[in-house]
């Protein structure tokens, strides 16, 4: 695997590259992430997985400075999993001056559920992803389905911007007990991780009863915000959307249920196709 600190030394790596598959991530790497690279290893003749962790998609009391980086074991894991080419650039590279130029998704997409928690998040994702479709010039890009207002998000931008990539989703890979893999899981403590499936079981309770029939969705997401409040979280959203721009359902729409709710100090979504 080639490892490519710079853009110039990526772009001269894929001068003559065939179909590029595109898989960007910001490291500590799980097997969540790890799909998605096999998944984009069937896709193309080359891979090019990235590894930034983005401080504009951050708000001023994230995790920025906190946020695992764990390099030397995500290169031999993607070493195992066939990826051809890592781009890894540090903030000089990619922000050499303070980037000034933003990407601004429809408003109506980023002042709900996720982006209504954190105003100016899905600005910074459109940034940097645009920014590095431009570097890495992608056929197909993957993202994961753990991040769904996400995927939605720069699926329009795709389309709107008329960028010549496919874009192409991966399911969520999760833990044995349901929990969704996630860089963040690392911050639980040993308690807290035991407690963490239940997000998780409440998606999957309100999936249930929606396929059994049940249309209130006010009092399914009410229920379940009240079982997290009394099991000691603190639930952001519950929320039951049509699937296609996360607005409120109507008719016969594809749905999915989202969740996102603080356990202790660690902050965990979750989602499900119904
Ligand atoms: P991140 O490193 O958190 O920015 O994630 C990089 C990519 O991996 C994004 O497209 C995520 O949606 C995806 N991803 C993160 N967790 C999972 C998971 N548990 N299953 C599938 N994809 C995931």
């Amino acid at each position: 695997m080639q490892i490519h600190p710079t853009i110039a030394g990526l772009r001269a790596a894929l001068a003559d590259a065939g179909r590029v598959a595109f898989v960007p991530t910001m490291g500590n790497l799980h097997d969540g992430h790890i799909a998605l690279m096999r998944q984009a290893r069937s896709q193309a003749d080359v891979v090019v997985a990235s590894i930034f962790v983005n401080r504009l998609q951050f708000g001023p009391k994230e995790d920025f400075d906190k946020y695992p980086r764990t390099f030397e074991n995500d290169c031999a894991r993607l070493r195992d999993a066939g990826v051809d080419i890592l781009f890894a650039p540090d903030e000089q590279e990619m922000y050499p001056t303070p980037q000034r130029y933003h990407v601004e998704p429809d408003t109506a997409h980023i002042t709900i559920l996720e982006g209504a928690v954190r105003p100016g998040h899905f600005g910074g994702v459109a940034t940097v992803v645009l920014k590095l479709f431009n570097i890495v010039q992608p056929d197909v890009a993957l993202f994961g389905k753990k991040d769904y207002q996400q995927l939605m998000v720069l699926r329009n931008m795709v389309r709107e911007l008329a960028l010549p990539i496919e874009v192409i989703p991966g399911e969520t890979i999760r833990a044995g007990d349901g929990l969704a893999l996630s860089s963040r899981n690392g911050y639980l403590s040993a308690a807290e991780r035991a407690e963490a499936p239940r997000l998780y079981r409440q998606l999957e309770r309100i999936r249930s009863r929606i396929v059994a029939g049940e249309r209130d969705f006010l009092r399914l997401e009410t229920e379940a915000v009240a079982e997290l409040a009394a099991h000691g979280w603190q639930p952001d959203y519950i929320a039951i959307r049509r699937r296609a721009d996360l607005q409120a359902a109507a008719g016969s729409d594809p749905l999915v249920v989202l969740g996102a709710a603080r356990l202790g100090s660690t902050r965990l979504i979750d989602n499900l196709e119904i």
